[in-house]
C-alpha cells in the first residue's frame, strides 16, 4: 500500500445494505478510493441479537479500513450512520440495520474510538453526510432525501443540517401513511405502515409483491413477471428496476403507488419551508434513474398548491450513490471546527 503525503480522513458510510469505506484527501478535497461490502443486518443475521450485529459491524469497519488504508497516516475518522443522533452521539434507532428488535440508544463513539485510539473519531447521520457533499458544491438551503433500504431526509438551512435540539429531525421514513393495499406491510422499525415501508427500495418491493399476489393475472402478463421467471424466479428490486426503466405498465403502476406517498411528503416539505432544491440520493433512486425523478416531480406537483413552481427543476438526482456520503463525510471532517465530534453539535 502506498504511503501518501498529505492529510487523510477515513470515512465510513454505513447503510442498511452496504458499508462503504473511503479515504478522503483533505488537500485535494476528494475521495481517493473506496471499498464496499455488505452490512450485517437483521435480515441476513436473523438469529443474532442487536448487540451481536453491532459488534460484527464494528469488526468489519476495522477490517475494511485496514484493507483500504494500510499504513496511511490518518488525521481523523468519520462514521456516517443510518440513525438519528442525539447531541451526545447516542444513536436513537437504526431500523434498516437492526430491524424491529433494535432496543435503541446505542453509543458507538467510545467503541469506535477504542478501535482507533490515536485518531479523533467523529460521527454523522448518513443522510447529513450526503448533504455535506451538496454543501461542498455550494448548496445552502435544500433537502436531501435518500431512497434506499429505507427513506431518510435532512433539511439543510444555511448549509447546516437542522435536526432539532435532540437530533430527531429528518426521519420522514417513519411517518405514518395510509395505503389501502397495505396488507401486512410493516416498517423495518416495527412501527407499522410508515413511509419507508411502502416507498423505500425494500418498501417498493413489498408493495410489488403484494400487488402481484392481489392480481396474479395482471402481474402474469407483465414484463416484471417475465424478467422474474428468467432470473431468480421471484420479484426482486433488480427485476422491478429493469421493468420500470423499460416502461412496463404494471411496474409503473407499482412505482406510482409507492412513490405517491413520498411525493406527498416532498410536497408538504416544499409548502412548509419553501425549499427550491430537493436532492434525491440512495441506491434505489439511482438505479431507477431519471424516470423515477420525473415520476416523483409529477406526483409532487399533483399534491402541492400550484404557485408556478417547476417541480422538475426542484427535484433533482445526485448521481453517485456509492460515494456521495463518503465525499460529504470527508468534506465535513475537512471543514469542521476541531472540537466538534457529532453533527448535532452543529445545530
Ligand atoms: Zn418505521
Amino acid at each position: 500500500m502506498l504511503m501518501r503525503q498529505g492529510k487523510f480522513f477515513l470515512v465510513f458510510d454505513i447503510g442498511g445494505t452496504s458499508i462503504r469505506t473511503g479515504l478522503y484527501n483533505e488537500e485535494h478535497r476528494r475521495l481517493e478510493r473506496f471499498r464496499k461490502t455488505c452490512t450485517p443486518n437483521f435480515m441476513n443475521r436473523e438469529d443474532a441479537s442487536s448487540e451481536a450485529i453491532v459488534e460484527q459491524m464494528l469488526g468489519m469497519l476495522k477490517q475494511e479500513a485496514d484493507a483500504l488504508c494500510g499504513e496511511c497516516h490518518l488525521a481523523g475518522i468519520c462514521a456516517a450512520l443510518p440513525s438519528p443522533m442525539a447531541p451526545d452521539g447516542t444513536l436513537w434507532r437504526m431500523p434498516t440495520v437492526l430491524g424491529p428488535r433494535d432496543p435503541g440508544g446505542f453509543r458507538l463513539q467510545d467503541k469506535l474510538q477504542d478501535l482507533w485510539p490515536d485518531v479523533p473519531v467523529a460521527m454523522l447521520n448518513d443522510v447529513s453526510a450526503a448533504g455535506y457533499y451538496r454543501v461542498a458544491q455550494g448548496g445552502r438551503d435544500f433537502a436531501i432525501v435518500t431512497i434506499g433500504s429505507g427513506i431518510g431526509l435532512k433539511v439543510f438551512l444555511d448549509a447546516k443540517p437542522r435536526t432539532g435540539p435532540n437530533g430527531r429531525g429528518g426521519e420522514i421514513g417513519h411517518f405514518s401513511v395510509h395505503e389501502p393495499i397495505a396488507g401486512d406491510l410493516a416498517c423495518d422499525c416495527g412501527g407499522g405502515l410508515h413511509l419507508g415501508a411502502v416507498a423505500s427500495g425494500r418498501g417498493t418491493l413489498r408493495v410489488a409483491r403484494h400487488m402481484a399476489a392481489a392480481d396474479p393475472v395482471a402481474y402474469g402478463k407483465s414484463l416484471a413477471a417475465r424478467l422474474a421467471r428468467d432470473t431468480c424466479g421471484c420479484l426482486s428490486n433488480e427485476v422491478l428496476v429493469a421493468a420500470f426503466r423499460d416502461n412496463d405498465p404494471w411496474t409503473v403502476q407499482v412505482m406510482t403507488v409507492s412513490a405517491s406517498h413520498l411525493a406527498k411528503a416532498l410536497a408538504f416539505l416544499h409548502l412548509s419551508l419553501g425549499l427550491e432544491e430537493i436532492v434525491l440520493v440512495g441506491g434505489f433512486a439511482s438505479a431507477c434513474g431519471d424516470k423515477y425523478r420525473e415520476l416523483l416531480a409529477h406526483l409532487a406537483g399533483r399534491y402541492a398548491w400550484d404557485t408556478g413552481q417547476d417541480w422538475s427543476a426542484i427535484i433533482r438526482t445526485e448521481t453517485q450513490p456509492d460515494t456521495v456520503a463518503l465525499e460529504g463525510a470527508g468534506y465535513f471532517m475537512a471543514t469542521r471546527p476541531v472540537h466538534r465530534q457529532c453533527e448535532a453539535q452543529h445545530a
